[in-house]
Formats: C-alpha cells, structure tokens, sequence
C-alpha cells in the first residue's frame, strides 16, 4: 500500500488530496493510472490548507473520470491509431524540426495548461525557449486571469494577491463580483458559508444573473453586464463624500489618489444617474456603499465576470482603489482577492511572462 499527496486540478481552490494505492503503485514504468478504480482510493488531505480535507463532488469523483471510455489515456494519432510514447514522442519531435527547418523557430509553439505545476512550466519554458528557440509558450492562465494580472500590477507593482482563504473566513462583509463561487470554488464557498454562520459576515454577490451563489447572499445586486466599473468607481467618490477615507494610510502607501478620486466623485455627485446605469434602485445602491464604508473589515474577491471584459482591469483596479482608500488590504480579514480559474494560473503567469 502506497499512500501519496497529490491535488485537485480541476478548479481554482486547489484542495489537497490524500491518495492510496492498495494493489498497483505508480512507478516510472506506468505512470498512469492504469488500474482500475478499486486500486486505489482517494480522499480529500487534512492537512492541506485550501481544503482542510473537504473535497467537492468533482474531486470527490477524480478516479472515476481517469477511467472513463472517453478519456485519452494513451497517445493516438490524427488516424485514431493509438501508438507507444516512444512512437509517439519521436512523431512529435520529428515534426518539431521539420517546421522549424523549413519555417523558422517562431513557426513552433507550446500551449499550455493552468493546471500545470510551476515545476512544470519550467521545465517546459527551458524546453520552448532553450532547446526550440522560441519565445512562442504561453499557457490559458493568460485568458482566464491576465485582467487581474495588469490590475495588480499597475497597482502594487507586481503581480501579488494581497489576500488569502482566510480573510474570507475573518471578514465582516464579503463581496463576491462576477464569482459564481458556489458552482467554480464549491469547497472554499462551503468555507465561507460555514464562517459566515460563525460571524455572521454579509455577503454581498454582484451578479447580473441570480446563481447558486446569489440565492445565498444577504444582498444581491443584479447590476446591468458591464456596470461593474462604474459601481466601484461611484463607491470610491462615495467613500470620499461621506468622509471615509483613510488620509494617513492613503498619504503613506499611495500616489496620484488625487487624479483618481476626482472622476470617482463626479460620479458619487449623482447617485440616482448611477444607480439607473448599474440597473440598481438607489436605495439598493446606498445599502451596499454604506455596508462597504461602515465595515471595518471587507473581502471583495473577483472572477471571471470581472476579467473576462475588456474593463476588466480597469474594474479591478477600480476595487483595490477602494480597499486602498480605506486601508483596508493586508490586514486580517479585509483586501481584494482574485479568484482563479485554475488552480496554478499564478505559476504559469509568473514564468510564461
Ligand atoms: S473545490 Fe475545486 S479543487 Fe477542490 S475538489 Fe472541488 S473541483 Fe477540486
């Protein structure tokens, strides 16, 4: 019996799993999963942070979709022959060098997977860029997470999440922007479902549609598609018209709030305009900008519905200004957090740029 620590891949949360081998260990001569599911048994890891041995139905069912019919398992050609690695490896490399013979080296490409580990993206970067010669690898972490990427740059300088899993757990308010967290994170909003019954957090989902994760909320604002910008923005100039600013953190860690607080109050200066943009009766409106700004601790984290925009970077750095015009972000149970996609897109990130 061999038992061995793994993670989940298949979403953002990256729970930790504990698998046993019973019949079959894997060695480099099989290293898949060749035995059947009864060979081994998998459960979520205690000891892991992200999970704290929870697992949801998907990673729960991980062995299952190892054997399934459709599952590709071993390699197989155009044709649908399936062939040996070595067969299959020499295909590859043989075509690898007959385009970049007769094409150049820029003519060949790597494509890869927010899945990976960074180890993995390594090894594939010095093969791309080492040995292939071209700078052509790039991973699908760019699509899902590059909005929250350029956000974090341009507003801390680098790429840096300045929040982690348990924030959420500590935070009076919870905003949830563009996050359907109860379908693509179901362990962490199971985390943070049972913390808010513990501190009784408000959570607040920003959502145009009324998902799983919306029915949950204490306050659901069905914003217009697109208004997410102006939302954030309006609640900054809000946070200036009602004196909530924090001058001192403000005057320590930031520069040029001037230039951004200004177009933010001429949208605060008309509240009802906003609203009717954001889709939002402005009574819904004040409640959420009064809940932000009397709380004293605040997690909004951000999906896909924030990135996938082409403001989506605007919008995100939208709410870090926020959080920073509170000095609210790296303390205990307050900050912007972005959710990932996939459960490495940072790793992939950092080496692939
Ligand atoms: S929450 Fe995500 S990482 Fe965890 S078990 Fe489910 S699919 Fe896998």
């Amino acid at each position: 019996m061999t038992v061995f620590q793994s993670s989940c891949a298949y979403c953002g949360v990256g729970c930790g799993l504990t698998i046993t081998s019973h019949s079959t260990p894997l060695s480099s001569e099989s290293p898949q999963l060749d035995g059947t599911p009864a060979a081994f048994t998998l459960k979520g890891d205690q000891s892991h942070p992200a999970n704290l041995g929870k697992l949801c139905a998907k990673g729960e069912r991980l062995l299952e979709s190892l054997v399934q019919p459709n599952t590709l398992r071993y390699p197989r050609l155009a044709s649908g022959k399936v062939v040996q690695w070595d067969e299959a490896t020499q295909l590859i490399a043989q075509k690898f060098a007959e385009t970049r013979q007769q094409f150049g080296p820029d003519s060949v490409a790597l494509y890869l997977s927010g899945q990976l580990l960074t180890e993995d993206y390594y090894v594939a970067n010095k093969f791309a860029k080492g040995y292939l010669k071209t700078a052509n690898v790039d991973t699908n972490s760019r699509l899902c997470m590059s909005s929250a990427v350029s956000a974090m740059q341009r507003a801390f300088g680098e790429d840096v999440v300045p929040g982690c899993y348990e924030d959420l757990e500590q935070a009076e308010v919870i905003v949830l922007i563009g996050a359907n967290t109860a379908w693509t994170h179901p362990v962490l909003f199971q985390r943070i479902l049972a913390a808010k019954k513990l501190t009784n957090a408000q959570l607040v989902v920003i959502d145009p549609i009324k998902t799983a994760t919306a029915k949950q909320a204490d306050l659901h604002l069905a914003i217009h598609p697109g208004a997410d910008l102006s939302l954030f923005t309006g609640l900054l100039g809000y946070l200036a018209d009602n004196n909530k600013l924090n001058h001192s953190y403000i005057a320590a860690h930031t520069e040029g709030f001037d230039e951004v607080i200004q177009p933010a109050q001429h949208l605060s200066s008309n509240l009802a305009a906003l609203a009717k943009h954001a889709g939002l009766n402005l009574e819904l409106l004040l409640q959420f900008y009064d809940l932000f700004a009397s709380s004293t601790k605040v997690v909004t984290a951000s999906c896909q519905g924030v990135n996938q925009s082409i403001i989506g970077t605007d919008c995100t750095n939208a709410i870090i200004n926020c959080h920073l015009a509170l000095g609210q972000i790296g303390q205990v149970g307050s900050g912007f957090f972005s959710l990932t996609g996939q459960p490495n897109a940072m790793g992939a990130e950092k080496l692939v740029v």
